[in-house]
């Protein structure tokens, strides 16, 4: 197999490598050959196409096998093959590739784009050609995955976050020409960021390969940005949890998604929340469950037995005479609602503890209870006896 067509070669990557390298290679050949990065060189857009198709084709296993089977026709031709040029488009634009790599964070969905036409993807499926290559782009919505304790899902808390993000480099205002200069019109396609070529009866028309869509190329880059109008970017946000949350509640930031591009919107930032399992409360949709142990001799002679609750302990009164498993509900002490309208339910389960470790005392005390023992105190091993006598008389019937 010739070197270029290796595709493991071609992302630097060992015949093994597992799904987070391929993915971890793949963003520093995207960061090094995308066109948004090179714009007017041609052997980086071809290295920039290799690389796509090698991820294409690695980061997917059923294609992967293939390709490790059959090589580079087993993933092109054929049944079960695939169409390169449409998966092309496939997380082709660098924002959208950066954006899967945001540590806990993927991209949602593209960038809304407003007049904007630059990236791979919109070139390939004809959108945005006829506007403004150069005109401001939106930035993506975001997702953060963000564990809270059990506490704060029921209380509430501020969250004090860290977005990575990208900005608008200030000293080109994002166009990635250097101050006193400006991007120049393309002269390949006169600026319009395609070129239009004939095929027999065909006319078809492409993005434009030195200026990359672009209509605009930079001659001297800004030195803050090296040319890529856009600068690594930390921010920091408040964020309020209100109370009553749950695992999968989603929060909207609006504006603190990625960042836009040439003075675009930013994206909206989706907040995803995770609450960490308590060891005293199971929560069940708005109710909160408790199972609270009880002594044998409290559930026998009744007692009140002291629970949780949100906002502090409660005590229920439990009956003589109280079995194992009982649940008693306590209305409106469970899971605050999030919209602030009351609340769930408390639900108690009893759960009666046998005693263990017996001090001299107990131990008397509970064998002068045994030799006090009546059949009529214990109604459940009376019908237990009397299915065990049921089930020898029919297996002794049977044997007759
Ligand atoms: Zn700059
Ligand atoms: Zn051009």
């Amino acid at each position: 197999m010739a070197a270029e067509q290796d595709y493991y070669k071609i992302l630097g990557v060992e015949r093994n490598a597992s799904a987070d390298d391929i993915k971890k290679a793949y963003r520093k050949f995207a960061m090094k050959y995308h066109p948004d990065r090179n714009p007017g060189d041609k052997n980086a857009e071809e290295m920039f196409k290799k690389g796509s198709e090698a991820y294409e084709v690695l980061s997917d296993p059923a294609k992967r096998q293939r390709y490790d089977q059959y090589g580079p026709d087993g993933v092109k031709f054929g049944a079960g093959g695939f169409d390169f040029d449409r998966d092309f488009t496939h997380g082709a634009d660098l924002n959208d590739i950066l954006s899967q790599f945001f540590g806990a964070m993927g991209g949602m969905g593209g960038g809304r784009r407003r007049g904007g036409g630059r990236s791979i993807f919109d070139m390939f499926t004809g959108g945005g050609a006829e506007e403004d290559p150069n005109g401001p782009e939106d930035g993506a919505d975001l997702q953060y995955d963000l564990p809270i304790s059990f506490e704060e899902s029921i209380f509430g808390t501020t969250k004090t976050i860290e977005i990575p993000n990208e900005k608008d480099c200030p000293d080109c205002h994002g166009t990635g020409a250097a101050a006193g200069t400006r991007r120049e019109t393309c002269k390949q396609c006169g600026g319009t960021g395609y070129v239009t070529t004939r095929q027999a009866f065909f006319q078809m028309r492409q993005p434009c390969p030195v200026c990359r869509g672009a209509g605009t190329i930079v001659k001297t880059p800004c030195r803050t940005c090296s040319g890529s109008g856009r600068l690594r970017d930390r921010a920091k946000i408040d964020l309020h949890v209100p109370a009553g949350v749950e695992t999968g509640t989603r929060l909207r930031v609006a504006g603190h998604g990625q960042a836009g591009t040439r003075g675009g919107r930013p994206g909206d930032l989706h907040v995803v929340l995770h609450v960490r399992e308590s060891d005293l409360f199971e929560r069940q949709g708005d109710d909160l469950l408790v199972e609270a142990p009880v002594p044998p001799d409290v559930a026998a002679l009744g007692g009140d037995v002291e629970v949780p609750t949100p906002e502090g302990t409660a005590k229920i009164r439990i009956a003589p005479g109280t079995p194992d498993g009982k649940l008693f509900r306590l209305r409106g002490k469970g899971a605050p609602l999030v919209n602030g309208r009351g609340a769930g339910d408390l639900i108690v389960r009893v759960a009666v503890e046998v005693p263990s470790h017996l001090n001299s005392r107990q131990r008397k005390a509970l064998e002068d209870f045994q030799a006090a023992y009546e059949d009529r105190s214990y109604p459940q091993a009376r019908a237990y006896r009397d299915r065990i006598a049921a089930f020898l008389k029919a297996k002794e019937s049977l044997r007759k």
